[in-house]
C-alpha cells in the first residue's frame, strides 16, 4: 500500500513536470504591459524545434501571465510578481569582448531588440529606427540601469563611449547619463562611411543614423565642436553640411564660419528646418540636404 502511494505520487510528480511549460520558457518573455500578448519561438520546445513562433505569451489585464505552445501544446501560468522580470543576459568576461573592453555599462544587457521592454522599443521606433540599424549601430537595453545604451565605437571595434537613454524621465533621472565626460576629446558617432566627399553634422546619435540613411552623417554629440573634431571633419570630409537641432541654429552657422578656412569643399549649415534631424521623414532630409 505504502508503496503503491509512492508510485502514485512519483507518477503524478512527472505527469506535473511534463505537463506544464516551464516557467523560465515563457516568464522571462512576457510583455510588460496588462492586456499584451505576443508569440515567440519556442526555443527548447520538447516536439521540436519551433521557428514558427508558436509560443503564445500574455499578460492578463491584472497582470498575470499564460504561456501557451501550439507546437506542444505545453501551457504555463506565473502570477506576474514582478513586472521587472525581463530575459536579460548576463555577460561575462568572454562576452565582454565583443563590446570592447572599455565596457562600463551595467553588465546586465539585452542585445535584441524584440526582447526590450516595451517603452524601450517605443522609444527607438518612434524615429523610425529598423532592427536593422538598431543591430547595426550596437543598440542594447541595460537591465539594471533600464537604459537603451548608444554606444560608440571607433574604428577598431573598440568601445569608446555610450549614452543611456532614460526610459522614465520622472523616476530615473537624467535623461542621458554618459561615459565620464573627460574621456569625451573628439569623440564623434560615425553613420556610414568615415572618409567621404560630403557628410552632414548633426547633435545626436539617433539622427545620425536618420541622416546616414542619405549621406555619411557625424553626431557631435552636442553642439560643442573641439578642436580635434574640427580637424577630423575637414581632413576626412570634402564638403560638410551641418544641421543641429532648431535651437542651435545660431551655433550651426558659427561652426560653418569656423570650418570654412579649414575644409578642402564647401562648408554649409542647413537652416530653415523646424525639426530635429531625427523627427524628419527620409524624403524631407533629402530635398534638405541634396
Ligand atoms: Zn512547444
Amino acid at each position: 500500500m505504502d508503496n503503491l502511494w509512492r508510485l502514485t505520487l512519483s507518477l503524478n510528480l512527472e505527469t506535473r513536470v511534463i505537463d506544464r511549460l516551464p516557467n523560465e520558457d515563457f516568464v522571462p518573455y512576457a510583455p510588460e504591459d496588462d492586456g499584451e500578448q505576443i508569440n515567440i519561438d519556442h526555443e527548447s520546445c520538447p516536439e521540436g524545434e519551433d521557428t514558427r513562433k508558436r509560443l503564445y505569451i500574455r499578460r492578463t489585464d491584472d497582470g498575470r501571465i499564460l504561456g501557451y505552445c501550439h507546437n506542444c501544446g505545453l501551457s504555463g501560468y506565473h502570477n506576474g510578481g514582478d513586472h521587472q522580470i525581463r530575459n536579460c543576459r548576463t555577460y561575462g568576461t568572454d562576452d565582454d569582448e565583443t563590446y570592447g573592453s572599455k565596457l562600463t555599462f551595467s553588465a546586465q544587457i539585452e542585445t535584441d531588440i524584440n526582447q526590450f521592454p516595451r517603452r524601450a522599443r517605443v522609444w527607438l521606433y518612434q524615429y523610425g529606427l529598423t532592427e536593422e540599424e538598431v543591430k547595426t549601430n550596437g543598440i542594447i537595453y541595460d537591465c539594471n540601469m533600464d537604459r537603451v545604451i548608444l554606444p560608440i565605437y571607433d574604428i577598431s571595434g573598440e568601445l569608446v563611449y555610450w549614452q543611456g537613454r532614460s526610459l522614465d524621465l520622472k523616476n530615473n533621472p537624467p535623461k542621458y547619463k554618459n561615459k565620464s565626460l573627460h574621456t569625451r576629446t573628439g569623440v564623434l558617432h560615425y553613420s556610414g562611411s568615415r572618409v567621404a566627399d560630403n557628410v552632414c553634422v548633426v547633435e545626436d546619435i539617433i539622427s545620425s543614423i536618420i541622416v546616414g540613411r542619405i549621406m555619411p552623417s557625424v553626431a557631435l554629440l552636442g553642439t560643442h565642436l573641439d578642436d580635434e573634431m574640427a580637424l577630423t571633419l575637414a581632413s576626412n570630409f570634402k564638403n560638410i553640411n551641418i544641421f543641429l537641432d532648431p535651437d542651435a541654429q545660431m551655433k550651426a552657422v558659427e561652426m560653418a564660419i569656423r570650418l570654412g578656412p579649414l575644409a578642402k569643399g564647401r562648408v554649409r549649415p542647413i537652416l530653415g528646418a523646424d525639426h530635429d534631424p531625427k523627427e524628419m521623414s527620409d524624403e524631407d532630409l533629402t530635398t534638405l540636404l541634396m
